[in-house]
Formats: structure tokens, sequence, C-alpha cells
């Protein structure tokens, strides 16, 4: 991806996003259960846990798209949650990125990138998007169509679509999912780099350990609703008995363990495998 061709420059707008003590849930049944946890600013935050665990409930209530039962979400240390405080998120500045985004198949790549800059006059429109285009590695795409476009590069457009209108938060659910593995690593390591030169907060929700592990400034750790450890990697793993240790190490056992003799190898070196494994 070619990053060095133009100077974006950083927006320096990222914005803190605190969830305190968030409760919510759905027909009587409560599934985020006093979540408190701080994105901080022009970091990346990865929201991880098993299906079910609340992670999108989280992500949609940070949107401004569900309003919680009982606690305060607050951007820059103002109320953006509850009936009151809540303002439209494009009015906060708050870009998303779901895992079953969507491109309008009939519009141009370019018309795609700039769908949600209706506040823009039409030239800068395309200027953005064009500049957008080029910061995900597709300098040239403005006038192609979706379907002439491979998985990774539509994923691309998707990404370019997100940071087109500098978000000062950008919530992104799942959103290499789609991804064949083989893409993944590639798509996810370029789009780390886009999102560093863009200096938005970030919220990713993912389920993947590995994924977290090669995103987050910070992990947190969800089960069942409630926040169970919180840090960043290096941390988590080097912690005693860390669940989120457990959990990658569940994951890569499944694809054919790194386990030898009782200790495992980690990113951060060879420890002894956990005994909650
Ligand atoms: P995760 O993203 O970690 O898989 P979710 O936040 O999507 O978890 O959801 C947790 C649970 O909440 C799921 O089991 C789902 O059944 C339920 N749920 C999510 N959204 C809704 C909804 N809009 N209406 C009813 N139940 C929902
Ligand atoms: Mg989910």
């Amino acid at each position: 991806m070619n990053l060095a061709a133009r100077n974006f420059g950083s927006s320096g707008t990222a914005a803190r996003l605190q969830f305190e003590n968030i409760r919510h849930g759905y027909g009587g049944r409560e599934i985020v259960r006093g979540v408190s946890l701080t994105a901080f600013p022009g970091k990346v935050l990865c929201l991880l846990g098993p299906s079910g665990s609340g992670k999108s409930t989280l992500l949609r209530i940070a949107a401004g798209l569900e309003i919680p039962h009982a606690g305060r979400l607050l951007i820059n240390d103002v109320e953006a949650s509850g009936p009151a405080g809540f303002l439209p998120p494009e009015r906060r500045g708050v870009g998303l990125m779901f895992q079953d985004f969507a491109l309008f198949p009939h519009m141009t790549v370019a018309a795609n990138v700039a769908f949600g800059l209706t506040h823009v006059q039409k030239p800068a429109r395309q200027a953005i998007a064009a500049e957008a285009l080029a910061r995900v590695g597709l300098a040239g795409y403005e006038a192609k169509y979706p379907h002439m476009l491979s998985g990774g590069e539509q994923q691309r457009v998707a990404l370019a679509r997100a940071v087109a209108p500098r978000p000062s938060v950008l919530l992104m659910d799942e959103p290499f999912s789609g991804l064949d593995s083989r893409l993944k690593d590639q798509v996810r390591a370029d789009t780390l780099a886009v999102l560093r030169e863009t200096g938005a907060t970030v919220v990713v929700v993912t389920h993947d350990p590995e994924e977290a592990m090669g995103m987050a400034d910070q992990i947190a750790l969800l089960k069942d609703g409630e926040l169970v450890q919180t840090g960043s990697a290096r941390e988590l793993f080097t912690r005693p008995n860390s669940v989120f240790a457990a959990s990658f190490f569940s994951e890569i056992n499944r694809f054919d363990a790194l386990a030898r003799d009782g200790n495992v190898e980690t990113p951060f070196g060879t420890r002894p495998a956990p005994e909650n494994l």
C-alpha cells in the first residue's frame, strides 16, 4: 500500500470514548452486564470474546444505535447516550464499518467512498474520495465498479468509505471476517497502517485472539457480558493464569498447536501453557 505517496497528516481530533457501567439487553435478558471501559485517543481497542459475549451490543451503543438501559457513554467527557444526551453519529464524528459492509453495486467506487459526504460540495467530494482510495492503496480505482474488484479490494473500498469523513472514532465490527485467511493478514496489516495514519480512536470487535494480538494497543476480554480482563497484549500474556492467554492458546491449538513439553511459544517468548487451557 503506497502510504508515502501523499501527505494526509493526522486529523488530531481523536476522541476518548468511555463506557461507564453500561448495562443492556433484549427482551428482559441482560447481555451487557456492567461494563466500564475506556478507548484512548488515537489508540486501537479490541473487544475480544466468544460469540454472544456482548461485543456487538457494546459497539452499537458506542455508535448511538442503541441506548443502554443503564450506565453512560462518554465522548470526550460529554454524555453521548440516553435520550437527553443523544447525538446522531454523524455529528459526533463516529464512523462505522460492519462485518456485512455493503458496497452499492451500481455506483462507482468513488461514489461508494463519497456516499457519506453529503455535506461536502461535489468537487471536494471527489477529491476526498480519491485521497481516501489512495490511502488504502487503491489510487486510480475511482471509476471502477464493485463487481470488478476482488474481495480484498472491496474490503479496502469499505475502509476508504469509513475513513473518508475523517472520523474521530472509528467502530469496526468483525471487519475482516468476510475475507479468506490468505488475504486476512495482509488486509489487516494494511488496515492498521491506515488507521494509524488517520489518528482516529478505533474500537474493533473480534472473536479472534490472534487478530486482537495483531491490532490492539488495548484488548478488552469479554465473557457473558462482563469485562474479564483488559490490558495490552503483552500485559495479558504475561499475567499469570491469564484468561486471555488461555483463550489464545486454545485457538492456536485448534489450528495445530505450538505447545511443546508443556511450554508454548508466544509472541513474547516461551512460557508454560496455562493450566486452564
Ligand atoms: P457478540 O457480538 O459478542 O456475538 P452480541 O452483542 O451480538 O454478541 O449479542 C449477544 C446476544 O444478544 C446474542 O446471543 C443475541 O441473541 C442477543 N441479541 C443481540 N442483538 C439482539 C437484538 N437486536 N434483539 C434481540 N437479541 C439480540
Ligand atoms: Mg458480534
